[in-house]
């Protein structure tokens, strides 16, 4: 007693919809209508959306010169991508990935109005990055539907995507949402809610220590190379946090510092607070640790 049931999944995902076209919005956009999905993909701006689908159109542009995508692919998952400015759009969705920004108010107004407009058994999913499931699942009046489905950036590339169960969270939604991830041709781990869940756990506290680095006298250029070159890793810290956005970077921080006080209080003067404030928001406006573009 007391044990949860192993569910199967119940939908097919002919639709999905995706609320926010930025970074990760494009991508997961693309990623839900490459493997045939139909995707509506929401934003409050019209430039924005225009942003997403430039994505899109990138991703598969790459595509098609190393000769792994056909012109035919490419219009059928450009085809499969409906922007829109209208919630009416996601009346029909089987599922709502939300990728708006990191900020909780924000995201609480945009869950809530997503309820009101789709179906009652549709799945509501939220990609955000640190911002615990129970308190967005608050905004709902069905938790049950709702979890954190978390990718990673670039989303094309990365294989991993973290589902997180919220208290309320039913085994039939995490069966859905298993079955849409392995539908997106990637890799999914269930895990429990915190702040940060498994991977910003781990990753955080990285960089926090990379900005003490900093403070303490060392040279970002100088630690991306040895990070990348001589250690092997893709990229180095700086560069890294000019890929996720200095905005999303430093909000996530924000939310950790908050969940867990006294591991991931923020420095005094943390040079991607720093960055922040001067507006340098990485690769997404052309500057950020390093000038971009
Ligand atoms: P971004 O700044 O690139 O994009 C956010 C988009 O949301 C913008 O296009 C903005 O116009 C749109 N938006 C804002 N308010 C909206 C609303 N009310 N309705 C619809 N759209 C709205 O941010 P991002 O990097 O794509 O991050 C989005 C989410 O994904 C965040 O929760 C972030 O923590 C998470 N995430 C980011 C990364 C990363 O590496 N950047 C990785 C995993 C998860």
């Amino acid at each position: 007693k007391g044990k949860k049931q192993a569910k199967s999944a119940t939908k097919k995902f002919e639709q999905a919809g995706v609320l926010g076209a930025g970074i990760m919005g494009g991508g997961i956009a693309y990623q839900s209508a490459v493997k045939g999905t139909k995707t509506i993909m929401k934003d409050i701006a019209e430039p924005a959306l225009q942003l997403g689908l430039d994505e899109a159109s990138k991703i598969l542009d790459k595509g098609m010169k190393r000769g792994k995508v056909s012109s035919k692919k490419m219009a059928a998952t450009l085809n499969n991508i409906v922007p829109t400015l209208d919630y009416k759009a996601l009346e029909n969705v089987d599922i709502v990935i939300e990728a708006v920004v990191e900020n909780p108010k924000v995201k609480g107004i945009v869950l809530k109005e997503t309820e009101e407009t789709v179906a009652d058994d549709a799945i509501i999913c939220s990609n955000t990055s640190t911002i615990s499931i129970n308190a967005l699942a608050e905004n709902l009046s069905k938790p049950e539907r709702f979890c954190g489905m978390h990718f990673f950036n670039p989303v094309h590339r990365m294989p991993l995507v973290e589902i997180i169960r919220g208290e309320k969270t039913s085994e039939e939604t995490i069966a859905n949402v298993v079955a849409m991830t392995l539908k997106m041709g990637k890799t999914p781990i269930v895990v429990n809610d915190c702040p940060g869940f498994l991977v910003n756990r781990v990753l955080f506290p990285y960089f926090a220590g990379f900005s003490k680095l900093l403070l303490d006298g060392a040279d970002f250029v100088a630690v991306d190379k040895v990070m990348e070159k001589i250690f092997g890793w893709p990229m180095g810290p700086a560069f890294l946090l000019d890929v996720v956005g200095i905005d999303t970077a430093d909000h996530a921080a924000d939310v950790m510092a908050d969940g867990f006080p006294e591991r991931m209080k923020k420095v005094d003067n943390d040079p991607v607070t720093l960055l922040y404030k001067a507006e340098r928001y990485g690769q997404k406006n052309q500057k950020g640790f390093y000038n971009h573009g």
